[in-house]
């Protein structure tokens, strides 16, 4: 299956709750999850499904997929490349899906959203030691420069004054407005992303 490229916000009715993934539009009155905490379609009022355990792993499965913004593929590909990595599966998953250059330019706070940050790359705003990167999935390492480009200051400094209180986190260093280091190898505790990371690998465990 590819990417889900119809509204985002349905993707949030549908795991029943916010996921963040417009931005801006997530922290404001106008979330649509926030007006409507039902699931969409005709019936998603009145739908209640059982939830099987199957269905339980299969969902959270599917929130982190949806968060990170993946394909099936590249999902389960992240998966395969933890599980055959030293150490816990679900903290390794989690480490390399933080460690995407594009999940990284959001956590700097270059771009508002994810997917937001995907387009800066894409379109080469981004660089690493001093070097175009365009690649969203590009791993980081330690001691990697991410700069964001000239074209990149006036949105960037726009939404750090918008977003003042927002800080990275710990194992990421901004060290000017459009500039940030990484300075250590994300730990689990320091991934605030909300995922019952388990879950994911008794899905793919079964
Ligand atoms: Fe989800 Fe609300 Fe953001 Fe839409 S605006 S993506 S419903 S959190």
């Amino acid at each position: 299956m590819g990417r889900y490229t119809e509204a985002k916000c349905r993707l949030c009715r549908r795991e029943g709750e916010k996921l963040f993934l417009k931005g801006e539009r997530c922290s404001s009155e106008k979330c649509s999850f926030a007006r409507r905490s039902y699931a969409p379609g005709q019936h998603g009022k009145v739908v209640t499904r059982r939830s099987s355990e199957y269905r339980i792993r299969l969902r959270e499965k599917q929130k982190a997929r949806r968060i990170y913004g993946l394909t099936e593929r590249q999902f389960e590909n992240y998966f395969n490349k933890a599980s055959e990595t030293k150490g816990a599966t679900s903290e390794k998953l989690l480490e390399y899906l933080e460690r995407r250059l594009d999940n990284v330019v959001f956590r700097l706070g270059f771009a508002s959203s994810r997917s937001t940050a995907r387009q800066i790359v894409k379109h080469g705003h981004i660089l690493i030691n001093g070097k175009k990167v365009d690649v969203p999935s590009f791993q980081v390492k330690v001691d990697n420069v991410v700069k964001a480009g000239p074209k990149m200051e006036k949105p960037v400094k726009e939404l750090q004054e918008k977003f003042a209180d927002k800080i990275p986190p710990v194992w990421l260093s901004l060290t000017s407005e459009l500039e940030g280091k990484v300075v250590a190898i994300p730990k689990r505790e320091e991934i605030d992303t909300v995922l019952e990371d388990h879950l994911i690998v008794e899905y793919y465990s079964r």
